[in-house]
């Protein structure tokens, strides 16, 4: 446990599974505290004791939709009572249903927008008055912002959006002292992922060695990420260690974004 850290909370949505859960769990491992947000209740009682087994300090479950702006003020004044002003906060609750240009539907596009990008933009504006001056933000986005997949376009879409307004709000708030960085990661395994994946083996293949009819150029480090190595690099750009880097877009796909 990093004694410095202690005193220093952070909040994650997305926290119930996936990269939010493991960003979580690395954080506990740090002896933070934590306030986790996440809509799926149950996952959440879940992560919130894994965390509190991982060495965290407090945990705060919060049940809350990011698409309801008073929920998440809400449960932000909830973790602010509870562990005092927060030292950072992290982005990854998201969305992805496939679809492109002839199929994606309005309601499936507004889905996204809603949950991907205006929840990113409701957290950053409800967090940051919430915000120590000096903390810092890390949003999830998606190696799928800046390279053009197929049956995907609601979701790079909505990434883009969400890379560029995150970048924007870490120009305003580097006044403040306030990082803010934006991860894109490549193919993870994490249940949003394995959806996508009917055949598991055949899905895997394709991830790693590339599919040319849906010009994919494959994985060069030969591997499908886990949520841990996009953790470890949250919880880095979390840390002191990152205090003169802010506003950067960085991929954790294995290079699969050359
Ligand atoms: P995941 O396993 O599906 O976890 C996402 C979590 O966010 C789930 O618990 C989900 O709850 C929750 N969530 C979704 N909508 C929400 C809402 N409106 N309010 C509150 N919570 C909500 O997905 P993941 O793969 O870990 O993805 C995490 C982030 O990484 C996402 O932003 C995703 O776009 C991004 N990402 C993932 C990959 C990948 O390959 N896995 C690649 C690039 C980027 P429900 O289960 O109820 O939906």
């Amino acid at each position: 446990m990093n004694e410095l850290l202690l005193g220093q909370p952070v909040l994650v949505t997305g926290a119930a599974s996936g990269i939010g859960r493991a960003v979580a769990l690395r954080l506990a491992a740090d002896g933070r505290s934590l306030a986790l947000l996440d809509r799926d209740t149950d996952n959440l009682a879940v992560a919130a004791k894994e965390a509190e087994a991982g060495g965290a300090g407090e945990v705060v479950p919060l049940a809350a939709d990011v698409t309801h702006a008073a929920g998440v003020a809400a449960a932000l004044d909830r973790a602010v009572d509870a562990l005092g002003p927060l030292a950072g906060l992290v982005s990854a609750a998201g969305i992805l249903e496939p679809g492109g240009l002839a199929d994606v539907t309005p309601e499936s596009w507004q889905r996204h927008l809603d949950v991907n990008t205006t929840g990113v933009l409701t957290l950053l504006q409800q967090g940051a008055p919430r915000l120590r001056d000096g903390g810092a933000i890390v949003v999830i986005s998606s190696n799928a912002a800046r390279v053009p997949r197929t049956g995907m376009l609601a979701y790079a879409a909505s990434k883009a959006a969400t890379s560029a307004l995150a970048r924007c709000a870490g120009l305003e708030l580097a006044a403040r002292g306030i990082r803010c960085n934006v991860l894109e990661p490549g193919s993870t395994d994490t249940p949003m992922q394995r959806d996508l994946w009917p055949d598991p083996e055949a899905g895997r293949r394709a991830a790693l060695e590339g599919d040319p009819g849906a010009f994919r150029v494959g994985i060069p480090l030969g591997r499908i990420a886990r949520p841990e190595d996009v953790a470890e690099v949250a919880a880095f750009l979390l840390s002191d260690a990152a205090r003169h880097v802010t506003l950067q877009q960085l991929f954790v796909d294995g290079g699969a974004s050359l």
